[in-house]
């Protein structure tokens, strides 16, 4: 396991020329760089699984529960990424495009689709790659005709049907065997934003903890998947309050993995 407690030389902008690597694309212009130690696994296809709020010092506190990203962390790298922004849809912008937020200019959804940055999934499905996002509904309605799988899930239901029905639909997204998916779990900061407390995050984890499990089990062998969180928790008593402001960042191959349940 590899860790980093200072200021993390990584940050979340790392992601989008990780999988341009490995998915032998050119992105026109990025503020990132690509996680060298990744390409020595011989991945083919990338994974990456968004978790809202999933902060390092949270997963720190969650892993000894959450066996499959401990396996993942375990097997792969577990990272403490820069986060570069406080706001959901701003960090997802900078996940997907390799860009800082000042540099991609997308504030909210409504940004996200009028910008004229293309992303990862974008740049993907123009090469003639299969991609999929499975995203809440407005996110997900950025890539409608862009890509070949989008499934939108309305932000209204509960929580933790909200992150089944992600798990449900990426699953089954994998079995089309995509390069690129992206997939999205809003439990853990939803648990923050109705006051549940330290058991109902913990419960919130637990539960994509075993969509994670699930997910992996789903995924071929030759799948980079890259676990990160958006922003740490930016309300309630958990709340991160002073630098580094870093998300978890975990990245590991699929055909590595023992133990999963
Ligand atoms: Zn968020």
């Amino acid at each position: 396991m590899t860790a980093q407690n200072t200021m993390p030389p990584f940050s979340q902008i790392d992601i989008a020329p990780t999988a341009a690597l490995i998915l032998g694309l050119e992105l026109p212009k990025l503020d990132g760089r690509p996680i060298e130690s990744a390409m020595a696994w011989g991945c083919k296809n990338v994974a990456i699984i968004i978790i809202d709020s999933l902060g390092y010092d949270l997963l720190m506190w969650l892993l000894p529960t959450l066996e499959n990203m401990r396996a993942l962390s375990i097997e792969g790298q577990l990272l403490c990424a820069t986060a570069v922004s406080n706001h959901t849809t701003v960090a997802i912008a900078s996940i997907l495009c390799g860009l800082l937020p000042e540099h991609h200019g997308i504030l909210d959804k409504a940004g996200a689709k009028e910008s004229r940055i293309k992303s990862l999934p974008e740049i993907a499905a123009a090469s003639g790659q299969s991609c999929a996002v499975i995203m809440e509904q407005n996110g997900a309605d950025v890539y409608q005709g862009l890509i070949e799988i989008v499934r939108g899930i309305p932000d209204s239901i509960p929580p933790q049907d909200f992150d089944k029905e992600a798990c449900r639909m990426t699953c089954q997204a994998l079995l089309e065997r995509p390069r690129l998916l992206v997939s999205y779990f809003i439990g853990i900061d939803k648990s923050v934003h109705l006051g549940r407390g330290r058991e109902g995050i913990r419960e919130a984890a637990l539960l994509i903890d075993r969509c994670i499990g699930e997910i992996v089990r789903t995924a071929d062998d030759e799948t980079l998947f890259i676990l990160c969180g958006d922003h740490p928790i930016h309300a309630g008593p958990l709340k991160r309050t002073r630098e580094p402001y870093c998300v978890a960042m975990i990245l590991a191959k699929g055909r590595n993995l023992t133990g999963f349940r």
